[in-house]
């Protein structure tokens, strides 16, 4: 897809999208008879024919997105924390757009790693008036 964004909402924007042009074309081709009398019939016609196959369309991905989403996944994010659904073996966040992936092969970094860095991050919050007796010098310590 087009958009950094998860699957599911790929699809959604999609079929939003179809319907909006959908509409278009229908409201388009009835204006059509306004502004040219008979002659704008036909436009009328090819507009409203084409704008029902267009939400025909997004109908169609509506429907496709809800089997699938019953097949997806239901994870808990390990970045923002939040309930999302993952299509496939790698998705997008819905929430946060963070990669998650359930093949350990292509992840870069693991929930626990994850988990890890959030904890030295706030940690290095606290730290401010804490001193960590440690020679790694990391920012944290630095800080004064
Ligand atoms: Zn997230």
């Amino acid at each position: 897809m087009i958009f950094k964004t998860a699957k599911i909402n790929a699809f959604r924007t999609w079929g939003l999208l179809l319907t909006m042009i959908g509409m278009g074309l229908m409201v388009l081709g009835t204006a059509g008879i306004v502004f040219w009398g008979q002659a704008g019939k036909v436009v009328a016609g090819i507009g409203l024919v084409l704008g029902l196959i267009t939400m025909m369309g997004s109908l169609g991905i509506y429907f496709w997105a809800g089997m699938l989403s019953t097949s997806a996944v239901q994870i808990q994010c390990p970045d923002c924390a939040k309930q999302t659904k993952m299509l496939g073996k790698t998705d997008r966040c819905m929430f946060c757009r963070t990669m998650l992936t359930l093949d350990p092969n292509i992840a870069n970094v693991t929930a626990e790693e994850l988990e890890a860095q959030h904890a030295t991050a706030k940690s290095s919050d606290a730290s401010e008036t804490t001193v960590i007796g440690t020679e790694s010098g990391n920012d944290s310590t630095q800080k004064v």
